[in-house]
């Protein structure tokens, strides 16, 4: 592997280890654990391991190893921890370095389970989280106050695609010596500079883009090797959340295509935003590839492009955005996003639903947004599906 590779030949070549068979694909190591040639030998390796030198599947396995460095290189990081999913990488993250007394400021707009472990898991633990507009630069001044331990934000928001400026992040947090941890999946590792941009810590959910068709669970962990290996990776080998080998396999597989398939879906997510801006059954249009979103030109500061996933408020509320959910014919009606297929999710009944009213009403969840997870199809097929089912709701 080559320093000065581009991506798209780091996604093809990085991290790659060969048995002593010289399997040209990359291989599945299926096992839970490993022998040792002797006693000795096993005392040696629970004492000191070599990096491929392994002991048990809970703590590293060839085939995550493998994943867990061609991510990193994509990623310009140090070094990277796979999780079994999205959340055990953000739960991980946050509890392998939080502690009783400390403080964390965090956007508010979140993931619905983002939201429940800032909310009710971190606090039963004596830590303090306020939640804050994180689109507010002025708030995250007023917030990060000396003392607070991490921060934490989605660089795009699930689902109403609001932007937080990393780089200003970053410098109001390292100013007081937060940990900057940025939950990265829209922007995807392929629009993502947020290492270079000042954050500490990146998370995916890699059951998105990075498997990008639906079969696999899996998250990672990305930042500076002392952070991932001596603080994330002892919090994950001991309380069990690895990545299975098998979805490390897939999810190799998968970075191999990622940069192609996410700049198609991107380029498709810019062309349905286009074809529906101003439509008469929708009050919004919420894609930050759109020159009229407001936050346009942080968006392509920050990331290059508007990303695969857009929003739209139907005019008519619930009643509306269900007839129009129930009309498409291609988009299909599930949680997921970043697939090849193109889905479509009504946030306030289904991923946001816990919320209460007023919380969904803050964060712009109203009862006719519905959230367009751009996929592979022919963008001009999309389109066509995307306003004949319009027109019925
Ligand atoms: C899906 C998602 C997660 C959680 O990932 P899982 O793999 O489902 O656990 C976290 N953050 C964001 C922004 C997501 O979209």
């Amino acid at each position: 592997m080559s320093d000065d590779w581009q991506p798209r030949t780091r996604a093809v070549h990085a991290g790659t280890r060969r048995s002593q068979y010289a399997e040209m694909s990359e291989a599945l190591f299926l096992t839970q654990g490993f022998v040792y040639v002797s006693a000795e030998a096993a005392e040696a390796r629970f004492r000191a391991s070599e990096p491929d030198e392994f002991i048990y599947a809970r703590y590293g396995n060839p085939t995550v190893a493998m994943f867990e460095d061609r991510i990193a290189s994509l990623e310009g990081a140090e070094d990277a921890f796979a999780t079994a999913s999205g959340m055990a990488a953000v739960h991980g993250a946050l509890m392998s370095c939080l502690r009783a007394g400390d403080r964390v400021v965090a956007a508010r707009a979140l993931f619905g389970s983002c939201l429940y472990i800032l909310e009710e898991v971190l606090p039963r633990f004596g830590v303090t989280v306020e939640l804050i507009d994180g689109t507010d630069l002025a708030a995250w001044e007023r917030a990060v106050m000396p003392g607070t331990r991490a921060v934490f934000f989605e660089s795009v928001s699930n689902p109403c695609l609001e932007l937080v400026d990393i780089a200003s992040v970053s410098r109001i947090a390292h100013a007081v010596g937060a940990l900057v941890v940025v939950d990265n999946v829209f922007a995807t590792p392929v629009f993502s500079r947020a290492l270079a941009q000042g954050a500490d810590v990146v998370i995916y959910s890699t059951t998105k883009h990075v498997d990008g068709q639906g079969r696999c669970l899996g998250g990672v962990v990305l930042g500076r090797r002392e952070f991932v290996r001596g603080t994330v990776e002892p919090f994950m080998k001991h309380t069990g959340g690895a990545m299975s080998p098998f979805n490390a396999w897939v999810m190799l597989k998968g970075l191999e295509t990622l940069e192609l398939r996410v700049r198609a879906q991107a380029a498709s997510a810019l062309a349905v935003a286009q074809a529906l801006e101003g439509h008469p059954k929708l009050a919004r249009v919420l894609f930050p590839g759109l020159p009229g979103h407001p936050q346009h030109a942080l968006a392509m500061a920050q990331m290059g492009a508007g990303g695969t996933v857009l929003a739209v408020e139907l005019a008519g509320g619930q009643a509306a955005a269900f007839r129009f959910l129930n009309a498409l014919r291609i988009f299909r009606i599930t949680n997921n996003l970043g697939d090849a297929k193109s889905l479509v999710t009504h946030p306030a009944t289904t991923t946001h639903q816990r919320l209460p009213e007023a919380q969904k009403a803050v964060l712009g969840i109203t009862c006719g947004l519905v959230r367009l997870s751009i996929g592979l199809e022919d963008p001009g097929d999309l389109i066509t599906d995307l306003r004949a089912a319009l027109d019925t709701a």
